[in-house]
């Protein structure tokens, strides 16, 4: 499973890239596959412009393109000379004419969306020549190569025709602004699929990777679960068994006084255990969340009273002391006493439990506009940001090195928490590394 779980990252992770670089490069070929199509059909469009524009090409001229009309009183040879000479496409045609074909046979070649601007001219070069008819935005695009396209055709008299060598050549150019991006437009749909698709699979693959992740960590918690366990449950009956050996034997057995300091050692060792089967029946009461809360008016300060109460003694051993402030003036609640009761001891006996000698354990509680607000402060180990970010998720315990001797299942605060919520109130750590921390509980007012 170790093994496997890297090699599977790493085999999706080489695929999905693989993926996106043969998409992209698929893509690329794509766009030019389409640029190449699009320059077919406008080739196409403009051969069969070129066409219809030359058969009327060289016949004689039709007066109303001359720019003179002709002069009456000219030597009849040069009228004749003139209406003689083959008249160019120039000459015989206007731009919207040209204009006209050119748009019929984009459309007829499905090429209705795109704009074209031409020219028709003598000087295929310097597009200089007066004799020319120009589209009105030709001169805006012709200059940009890179975004705009030219093609250009040749309108020649078919070799042999009678006319050749006699009507001037004429080169028609058409420009195609934005090829790339009439390109683009056209793969919109597929590129924007393929990018939807990617991401959905980058996603799923997220997914997965984080279920895997969060599946490992929770085997691992339940092992470190089961370790501790077994660890804590081990303790106590071996103390239990010596114990009862121990009474076994003939001098405890004749002897009152210490029979009973080794039944007292029994009775403890069993209250402990009772204590830790205690805070796994609750883990898995949340786990069913089966939590049923039998809510009455409950006094917040003799509940910590109370609590403090049975803390005394190991506050004493830790030659600590309690500094108390209970200044709320309504210290009623609506809440179940029982749970109540045991989330103040869950953070007091934490409160204990990490801390030094010297603890000082400070409780205060105040009134707020919601209710009433418990503040139980140590001045103990204290936590990172990271870990306190943590501390209320099942099982969860801070390794640090230090803290061996401190037994705990990881499930005190996760069970405070689902007590604080149900009861819709609100709970907020304050912690700092080394100096000490603070819970601090809100609990709505009853009513
Ligand atoms: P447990 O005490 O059984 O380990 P908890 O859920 O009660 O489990 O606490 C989770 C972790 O939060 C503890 O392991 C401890 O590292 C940290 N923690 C809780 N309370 C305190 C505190 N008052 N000061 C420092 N660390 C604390």
């Amino acid at each position: 499973m170790k093994r496997i779980f890297p090699l599977i990252i790493l085999l999706v992770s080489l695929s999905l890239i693989g993926i996106i670089v043969i998409q992209v490069s698929w893509f690329r070929s794509m766009l030019v596959v389409k640029e190449d199509q699009l320059a077919e059909k406008v080739i196409k469009a403009m051969a069969v412009t070129g066409q219809e524009l030359m058969e009327q090409k060289g016949t004689l001229p039709s007066l109303k393109n001359r720019r003179s009309r002709p002069n009456i009183t000219w030597p009849s040879d040069q009228l004749m000379m003139e209406l003689m000479k083959p008249s160019t496409i120039s000459e015989k045609f206007t731009t919207y004419e040209v204009d006209e074909k050119l748009r019929k046979n984009f459309n007829a070649n499905g090429l209705n969306d795109t704009r074209y601007e031409f020219v028709i001219s003598s000087d295929a070069g310097g597009f200089l020549s007066y004799d020319e008819l120009r589209s009105r935005g030709f001169d805006r695009v012709v200059e940009d190569t890179i975004r705009n396209r030219r093609f250009v055709y040749l309108l020649q008299v078919p070799a042999g025709s009678n006319m050749e060598g006699l009507v001037p050549e004429e080169v028609m150019m058409v420009v195609v602004p934005n090829v790339k991006h009439i390109v683009f437009r056209e793969l919109r749909w597929m590129l924007a699929g393929a990018i939807l698709f990617t991401i959905i699979l980058l996603a799923a693959f997220y997914v997965t990777v984080s279920a895997l992740l969060r599946q490992k960590k929770m085997s691992e918690i339940k092992n470190d679960f089961i370790n501790n366990m077994t660890h804590e449950f081990k303790t106590p009956l071996a103390t239990i068994s010596l114990a009862v050996d121990a009474l076994r034997t003939e001098k405890v057995a004749n002897d009152r006084e210490k029979g009973e300091y080794f039944t007292g050692i029994i009775k403890e060792e069993n209250k402990r255990m009772n204590k830790q089967v205690e805070t796994i029946l609750q883990a898995a009461l949340m786990d069913r969340q089966e939590i049923q809360l039998n809510r009455k008016p409950v006094h917040v300060h003799a509940i910590l009273e109370q609590v403090l109460e049975n803390f005394d003694l190991q506050l004493q051993n830790k030659g600590g002391h309690a500094d108390i402030q209970l200044q709320a003036k309504n210290d009623e609640i609506q809440a179940d006493e029982v749970h109540f009761t045991n989330l103040i001891n869950n953070l007091v006996d934490n409160a204990v439990k990490y801390s030094r000698d010297n603890l000082v354990l400070k409780i205060n509680t105040v009134n707020t506009s919601r209710g009433i607000q418990i503040r139980i402060e140590d001045n103990g180990i204290g936590m990172t940001k990271e870990s306190v970010k943590r501390i209320f998720e099942k099982f969860y315990r801070v390794h640090t090195g230090n803290l061996h001797n401190v037994k705990g299942f990881g499930l005190g605060l996760s069970y405070v928490k689902t007590i604080v919520d149900a009861h819709h109130g609100k709970i907020k750590v304050e912690s700092a590394l080394g100096k000490g921390t603070s819970f601090i509980i809100e609990m709505p007012a009853s009513g």
